[in-house]
């Protein structure tokens, strides 16, 4: 039996479908006022955003959160303002020869798909969410979205603001635990966007399968980072580190372990070690440093550290101001980093989404290569190195979501570049051309000419001698 809940949001999506069906194609001007709203909406409230973004996280700085969650989804709206036109012009075809003389013509409309769901995770609540709509409103379509409810009063306040600046019927959310989720997954919605883990990822597919809904699933993995012999290992190691404490590492493409040359370790392990103290002194009292996000997270890293030391591991605690994080309650755990890793380590099997960082080494490239090739396919992929043969090898012997070389992450800021995974890491993707056809319906459109081009062509019966060299032709 559906609950009141459940209740709620099918009400929801037969209005918005509705309200679509009347409004289509859903006028580029409506489009882009959706997003501008959006976009207003993120602006007028960003003080308040992030001050619950760090209330729900124990603390995260609002530094960090106008730039992860807030500015960067801005601009991300303008980028769509920006590129939504050339996108949505339809696209001419070719049609098979001599059809285009007789006058027939071919194109792809990409049209509006209808009602588009959003399930968004925690790590970047407003990010993750309002980035997908940007996009889904670019295209012309409407959305319901289910934020986490471990950030759960970010969630609140994302209800209330939407409330505010648009009907019910073209955005509405919807907040709750994983019942509440589950029963949005199983919604017969146009398309459904999930971001969040492969185990979750794998729950919404089988649950949008029932009503052949097609998904976006943007999930998590292990991503590499191969440190080249020829790398700058003091730089790398700043860009390492800040790409692994931004948000205390709890980012779906932080580099998730090292693989260097077994003569650079140390160097590699000292210049991950500087770069982190260098950019936080301190941490327990250091508003830039983020707290992890419930004690369910952080128990689970406490015990993923305990088990790599029991099983050999050599533990190394970036900790410059030698605090004593054990006696404190902030959720706030120093970058520790993991020498002489071995794959019965849970450190090397589970996604790690916090300061956690496992170095292994090779004495070929092609080790590496190996072992990142044997494992699930990675969302991220992260080369450093100044060896272009070698950079060639890593990145065409192996398949990832995206790739960024001499840094991490940044690939994901680049809003002309689409943004996903593929095989466990994920499918479809968001930014970009790509992410605009994600949430479009591409329609093929022929128009045939007066002539009678199946009578000229032999394929009308009664089938002869037109038939036959007609076959031949397309044989040839
Ligand atoms: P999660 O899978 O636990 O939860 C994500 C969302 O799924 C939440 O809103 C939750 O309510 C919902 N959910 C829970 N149970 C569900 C069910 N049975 N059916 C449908 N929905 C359900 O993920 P999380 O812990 O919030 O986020 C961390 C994970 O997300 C990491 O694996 C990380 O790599 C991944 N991630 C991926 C990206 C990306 O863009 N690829 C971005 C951020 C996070």
């Amino acid at each position: 039996m559906a609950d009141n809940k459940t209740i709620e949001m099918q009400d929801v999506l037969r209005k918005q479908h509705s309200a679509h069906t009347q409004m289509r194609p859903e006028p580029m001007e409506l489009r882009k006022d959706r997003i501008k709203r959006a976009m207003r909406l993120l602006t007028e409230h960003s003080e308040d955003l992030c001050k619950v973004m760090s209330a729900d996280f124990g603390n995260r700085s609002p530094h960090q959160s106008m730039i992860t969650d807030i500015a960067g989804t801005v601009n991300f709206g303008k980028y769509c303002l920006k590129k939504m036109d050339g996108w949505s012009k339809p696209s001419k075809r070719s049609v098979q020869f001599p059809l285009g003389l007789l006058g027939a013509k071919a194109e792809v409309r990409y049209e509006p798909k209808g009602v588009v769901g959003i399930l968004s995770p925690w790590n970047f609540p407003v990010n993750l969410t309002f980035g997908p709509l940007m996009q889904i409103f670019a295209a012309g379509n409407r959305a319901m979205i289910k934020p986490s409810e471990f950030t759960e009063k970010t969630s609140l306040l994302m209800k209330e603001l939407v409330e505010e600046y648009f009907t019910p019927d073209e955005c509405a959310v919807f907040t709750g635990g994983p019942e509440v989720a589950a029963a949005f997954s199983e919604l017969p919605f146009d398309h459904l966007v999930f971001t969040g883990s492969t185990a979750t990822g794998r729950k919404v597919m089988e649950a949008a399968s029932k009503n052949l809904v097609p998904v976006t699933l943007e999930l998590g993995g292990k991503s590499p980072v191969f440190m080249g012999e020829s790398a700058d290992f003091a730089k790398a190691g700043e860009r390492v580190a800040l790409g692994k404490m931004m948000n205390a590492g709890q980012i779906c493409l932080a580099p998730d372990y090292l693989y260097v040359p077994e003569s650079k370790q140390d160097e590699a392990i000292h210049g991950v070690w500087q770069g982190t103290a260098n950019m936080y002194p301190t941490m327990l009292e250091n508003e830039d440093y983020a707290s992890l996000v419930s004690d369910r997270h952080f128990d689970r890293l406490q015990d993923m550290v305990a088990d790599a030391r029991d099983k050999g591991a050599e533990v190394i605690e970036v900790n410059p101001g030698n605090e004593d994080f054990g006696s404190s309650n902030a959720r706030k755990m120093p970058l520790t980093i993991l020498k002489g890793v071995t794959d019965d380590m849970k450190a090397m099997q589970e996604e790690i989404f916090g300061p956690v960082l496992p170095v292994k080494t090779y004495s070929r490239i092609e080790e590496a290569i190996d072992y990142v090739n044997e494992n699930d396919r990675p969302l991220g992929l992260y080369y450093f190195g100044e060896d272009s043969d070698e950079r060639q090898q890593v990145l065409t012997k192996t398949i990832s979501g995206g790739v960024t070389v001499n840094d991490v992450i940044f690939h994901v800021s680049m809003e002309d570049l689409p943004f996903g995974g593929v095989g466990p890491s994920g499918m479809g993707s968001y930014h970009g051309v790509e992410g605009f056809r994600e949430f479009s319906h591409a329609r093929s459109v022929y128009t045939q000419p007066k002539i009678d081009v199946a009578k000229l062509g032999g394929f009308k019966p009664p089938y002869g001698p037109a038939t036959d060299k007609a076959v031949k032709t397309m044989m040839k």
